[in-house]
Formats: structure tokens, C-alpha cells, sequence
């Protein structure tokens, strides 16, 4: 009766052990300060021109009835999407569909599919791809990755219908650059693959070389999905909203009226007032204040990267992506290397065997940090690694 699948997943999921790791760690040295590199989420408050417009939507329910709203999102915020984020790629906002955030679409967009499907997934990766996957019993199919190659995937030389790639990428926070991305499209449309892409992190893209967008490449919109999120470009984490844009120019044209015949089946629509926050996040007023949190963390980045640099220390990522995948030094694993980590410096980090196998010897540190909390983190690495 219950579903099998369940007994595939790790006993125990890496963020509550993490969660009990700090907790011990807290009974022990209660007065200590733990500086928390580990869970991704974001560190400064929401910005005061989206709480207004959240404000804003919940008085004017007050004044007008509002109920179930449409189930793929109201179309001022699908429009506003467009305007921002794809005009120059010519998606319209009946390819956009709101949601409560990426994860759950990353997850759900497998319902789509048989469980035949082949589901190709690079290790490391954020873990929802591979246990959604797992859970969904469809056929899993890995691509190691590795420091030689800067954790890029490659395209697999085995047959896939789908394969999750996130870019820029959490955990090892690299971004394909134009031509890389272009590779995977041209295999895609050769091989007959849907991609889906995770593009939750596209405002930490600082240069030209990186795509924005999926569909700024050629054929991007006969190929792929993408999947992003206000969770970290609009301080949305608490407040939940996301979206996905479904072509109708895919090579699977069926896909954009499942969709929505499922979201009509399982969704009642994202909550009117969030909605009004999330278009609120392109103002002009709210985009400063978003762009100046961006710049903060970008600088926390960039302070952890020039400190382990000057450590001599290998690592990846930290520059278009909010995190620093970082070679665990003396050849301890990476659970070893949290436990040191806590310990010397009260850093917690994610060990990297958590994104994956292919993880094992890294560590993750996330870089949503104050300058405070960043330059304590910077300054605890520097007083452990340059004594030791
Ligand atoms: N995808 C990736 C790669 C993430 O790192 C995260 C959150 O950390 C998510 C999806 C989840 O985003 P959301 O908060 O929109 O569900």
C-alpha cells in the first residue's frame, strides 16, 4: 500500500542532520556564535516596496471580493514577467505559469512523464532532482562530474528524455557560459531530450559570457523549460513564489496543455497579494533595493573567495552563483570536515557528499551572508587554515 519508493531515498535528509549538528553544538557552547554558511536562504529583510504592495493586495481584499484566483497566475504578474525577463525571446504570458516556488515545480513537472522515462541528473546536484526522481520510480541516469572538467556536465553519451541542469549552479556555483549551454541545446534537439532547467539564482549573473536565459540560445525554445524563483533574487523564501515557462514551441508540444490541464486538477492559484509583491519586485524603487542585497552578497562572495585564495585553498563557483564549492584541504572527507569546521571556526558548512557522491571531498559554503557575518567567516578561516 505505501509507495516503495520511499525506501530509496538516504535514511536521513543532509539539512535535518545539519540542523541537529548546530543544535549540539549550541548545547555545548552556548555562548558561542555559530557563523551559518550552510542552508542557502537569504539574510536580508524583504525589501519595504514589496511588503507595501503585499500590504496593498490584502487591503484591497478587504474592499472587493477576491477568491480563487486563475491557476497558472494572474496575467498583470505573467505580463509583467515577460516584459523583464524574456521580451527580447519573444515568450508570451500564456507560456508562464505561477507557482509557490522552484522546488515544487522542479518536482512536479516529472508527473508529466512515464515511468519509463530516463531522467539524467549531474552529480553533484541539488538534491530535489535526484529524490524526486527516485521517488517518482523512473529510470535515473548520472553524470559524474569532476574538478578537471570545472564541474561542467558534458552531455551523456547514453540515451535521456529529461536531464535537470541547474545553472548557475547550486551546489558547485558555476554558470555555463554561452557555448557550453549551446552544447547541451544542439544535443538535446540531436537526441530527442527535454531540458529542464533550474535558473532560481539568474540575478547573480555578472557577465555577458553567461546567458541569462535559457532562451537566448539558439533552439532553447524547442528544448527546454526553465524554472525560476523570487525565493533569492526577491527575498521570496518565506513568502513563496515561482514560476515556469512552458514553450508552445517545444518539440513535445503536448507538454503546455498538461500542464495546465494539471494545474487546474491540483493547484487553486498562488495568493493574490504575493503575486502583487512579486510584480512589485520590478519596480523601479524595489529593483534598487534588490539590486543593492544582490551587491551585498555578490561582496560576501567575493571576500570568502579572495580569503581562501590567499589561503591557497582549490575551489570553484562565487562569482555568478551565491556559492563557493570549495576543495576540503587535508584530505579529510567531507563530514570530517564539517565536524572540524564547527568546531575550529563555528562555520557551518554543507558537506559536499550531501549534493552526491561525486560531492565527497568538497564542501559547500554559501555566501548569503551580511558583511558582518561574512567578514567574521572570513577572518575564523584565515586565524584556522594559515596556522595549520
Ligand atoms: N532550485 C535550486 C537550485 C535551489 O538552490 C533552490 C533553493 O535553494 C530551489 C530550487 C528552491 O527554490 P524555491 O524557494 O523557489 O522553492
Amino acid at each position: 500500500m505505501l509507495n516503495p519508493h520511499f525506501q530509496k531515498l538516504e535514511e536521513n535528509y543532509i539539512f535535518p542532520l545539519i540542523e541537529e549538528k548546530i543544535a549540539n553544538f549550541k548545547q555545548t557552547y552556548p555562548t558561542t556564535e555559530v557563523l551559518n554558511l550552510g542552508v542557502g536562504d537569504v539574510c536580508l529583510p524583504l525589501s519595504l516596496k514589496i511588503a507595501e504592495a503585499i500590504c496593498e493586495g490584502v487591503k484591497e481584499m478587504s474592499q472587493k471580493i477576491r477568491g480563487y484566483g486563475p491557476c497558472n497566475g494572474y496575467s498583470f504578474l505573467r505580463e509583467t514577467i515577460c516584459e523583464h525577463e524574456y521580451a527580447q525571446y519573444g515568450i508570451s504570458a500564456d507560456e508562464v505559469f505561477i507557482s509557490d516556488g522552484a522546488n515544487p515545480d522542479g518536482a512536479d513537472i516529472q508527473e508529466l512523464f512515464d515511468s519509463d522515462t530516463i531522467v539524467a541528473i549531474p552529480d553533484p546536484s541539488y538534491p530535489m532532482y535526484h529524490n524526486t526522481v527516485l521517488l517518482s520510480g523512473k529510470k535515473l541516469l548520472t553524470i559524474p562530474l569532476n574538478d578537471k572538467e570545472g564541474f561542467i556536465p558534458k552531455p551523456p553519451q547514453e540515451h535521456a528524455d529529461l536531464v535537470y541542469l541547474c545553472t548557475p549552479s547550486n551546489p558547485t556555483g558555476i554558470a555555463f557560459s554561452k557555448e557550453q549551454l549551446q552544447g547541451w541545446v544542439d544535443w538535446a534537439k540531436k537526441t530527442g531530450a527535454l531540458l529542464i532547467i533550474d535558473n532560481v539564482y539568474n540575478v547573480f549573473v555578472s557577465s555577458g559570457e553567461i546567458p541569462p536565459s535559457i532562451y537566448a540560445l539558439d533552439g532553447g525554445k524547442e528544448v527546454a523549460i526553465e524554472i525560476r524563483s523570487f525565493s533569492k533574487s526577491a527575498g521570496f523564501t518565506g513568502l513563496r513564489c515561482g514560476y515556469m515557462v512552458i514553450p508552445k514551441t517545444l518539440f513535445i508540444p503536448e507538454l503546455h496543455a498538461l500542464w495546465t490541464k494539471r494545474i487546474d486538477i491540483r493547484r487553486n492559484g498562488i495568493s493574490y497579494p504575493i503575486q502583487r509583491g512579486a510584480q512589485a519586485s520590478y519596480s523601479d524603487a524595489a529593483h534598487a533595493e534588490l539590486q543593492t542585497q544582490i551587491d551585498i552578497y555578490q561582496q560576501s562572495a567575493e571576500l570568502l573567495r579572495s580569503t581562501l585564495s590567499n589561503l591557497n585553498q582549490t575551489f570553484f563557483g562565487g562569482i555568478h552563483a551565491p556559492y563557493i564549492w570549495w576543495k576540503v584541504p587535508g584530505g579529510k572527507n567531507s563530514w570530517e570536515f564539517f565536524d572540524t569546521l564547527l568546531e575550529k571556526t563555528h562555520i557551518v558548512g554543507i558537506p559536499g557528499s550531501g549534493f552526491g557522491p561525486c560531492g565527497e571531498g568538497y564542501t559547500r559554503l554559501s555566501c548569503f551572508l551580511s558583511p558582518q557575518i561574512a567578514k567574521k567567516a572570513s577572518d575564523a578561516l584565515y586565524d584556522h587554515l594559515s596556522t595549520n
